[in-house]
């Protein structure tokens, strides 16, 4: 029998596939890492120089100080001449939004043929670009047909390169005549994610969960891409069933409002996380710090929407309004900061903006945060968003290893964590090193 080379490629695929599992049947102990860092910020605030963080298997064994703490026959990686921080967590992405940048169509038509099987596949372009930029985790939130839960699967896998997915599935959005809804979102078919009424939104979110979402996302207003409306588009009930009915099942609700009303009802009803919203008033964020409830401004993805707009092949003149809305988020942004109400990054990542994520650092860094509290929004809030701050979001003993490795000093310059992230480490797994010279 002769062989092709495809096959004698594959036959050897296969067997590195088995050789690797079967060591791991007979060793049965995880591989011991020690990694070296110039500085590790651990994400609790603390700042270590010379430290030495062991990893055993997929989670963080140890933290300490000098060679002393490496571990006899632990692999050791030399990372003493960076500064190593948490895995970054962006809360707010579009990941099964994905585009072939064929000019012939817009970002927002790409999809438009494709099976769901093959955009779940398509996508995975968006979730290393994730990784590649240190995104360890991202919170997902609505993709149609389900195609986020076959990523996040698939990842869970290992058999997708990408971030840990939390997902929304369809999400809920008001049904009816709701004005220029489905300009805005074209990626969900109406009967998929459309509600109306409090039993019509209890049975959705019901749903969701059964099929597999994390958590509930819920479309409080309209707004999105181009359109930056603010009009309420559930009620205050609507939205307390929604929290009701995610809080019951043990699930967290995030409640998107582009405007001030949407986020008023969205923190009296409970939410966990309100998005984007501008203008919020100053008795809301109070109450948001007495419900711990987070917001995600979403503060750089505008920019990227008018950087781009000829993609979207929207006529110039709606860069104005977006422009307007912008300076609204910031200053949205600069009060809640002022007022001391957490914040967690999310980029509302759609298309090629997947790999420039992180850019939405620089934007919290612009209204008013410090590096530190910067880095703490990517980390930790992130973490405290998706309820896994014991397993998410640090380098301390017990969570996930996923650390990323930076040149440069992120405390006096974010930039450091927007551009030059060398290393990626993911739950004990090197993902990405650009470390040789
Ligand atoms: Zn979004």
């Amino acid at each position: 029998m002769k062989f092709s080379r495809g096959m004698l490629l594959s036959l050897m695929g296969y067997g590195l596939v088995v050789t690797a599992h079967a060591q791991d049947a007979v060793t049965k102990t995880p591989v011991v890492k020690a990694i070296k860092f110039g500085k590790l910020i651990d994400g609790t605030g603390k700042v270590t120089t010379n430290a030495v963080v062991v990893i055993k298997g997929d989670r963080i064994e140890s933290v300490g100080t000098g060679d002393s703490a490496i571990p006899s026959g632990a692999q050791v990686i030399d990372m003493s001449n960076r500064t190593g921080i948490p895995g970054l967590i962006d809360v707010h992405t579009h990941m099964t939004y994905w585009w072939d940048k064929n000019p012939r169509t817009t970002p927002n038509e790409g999809a438009a043929n494709l099976l769901p099987q093959e955009l779940a596949f398509l996508a995975g372009e968006n979730a290393r670009n994730c990784i590649d930029i240190g995104v360890t985790t991202v919170r997902d939130m609505a993709a149609r047909n389900y195609t986020d839960i076959a990523m996040r699967n698939l990842i869970n896998r290992g058999v997708m390169v990408g971030p840990r997915m939390f997902v929304a599935g369809p999400a809920i959005a008001a049904g009816g005549a709701v004005p220029r809804w489905g300009q805005a979102f074209p990626w969900v078919p109406p009967s998929q994610n459309q509600a109306s009424g409090v039993e019509g939104v209890m049975t959705l979110a019901r749903q969701e969960m059964a099929a597999g979402a994390d958590f509930i996302k819920m479309f409080g207003s309209s707004g999105g891409f181009q359109t930056v409306e603010t009009h309420q588009t559930f009620t205050y009930e609507e939205m307390q069933a929604a929290v009701n009915v995610a809080h019951t099942n043990g699930k967290r609700i995030a409640i998107h409002s582009y405007g001030a009303s949407g986020a008023r009802d969205a923190v009296k009803a409970g939410a966990d996380t309100v998005e984007h919203a501008i203008d919020i008033d100053d008795a809301t964020f109070a109450e948001m710090n007495r419900k711990h409830i987070i917001y995600v401004p979403t503060a750089y993805h505008n920019v990227w929407y008018i950087q781009n707009y000829k993609e979207f092949k929207w006529p110039e003149s709606e860069n104005l309004k977006i422009q307007a809305y912008q300076d609204k988020v910031e200053e949205t942004t600069r009060r809640a900061i002022k007022a001391g109400v957490r914040i967690a990054m999310g980029s509302d990542a759609v298309f090629e903006l997947f790999g420039h994520n992180t850019e939405e650092l620089t934007y919290l860094v612009k209204s008013g945060m410090t590096p530190a509290q910067a880095l703490a929004a990517a980390t930790v809030n992130g973490a405290a968003a998706l309820g896994m701050e014991n397993d998410l979001g640090q380098v301390t003993p017990g969570h996930y290893a996923d650390i990323v490795a930076v040149d440069g000093d992120p405390l006096s310059d974010i930039s450091v964590v927007v551009h030059n992230v060398k290393w990626v480490m993911k739950g004990g797994k090197v993902m990405v090193d650009k470390t040789a010279k």
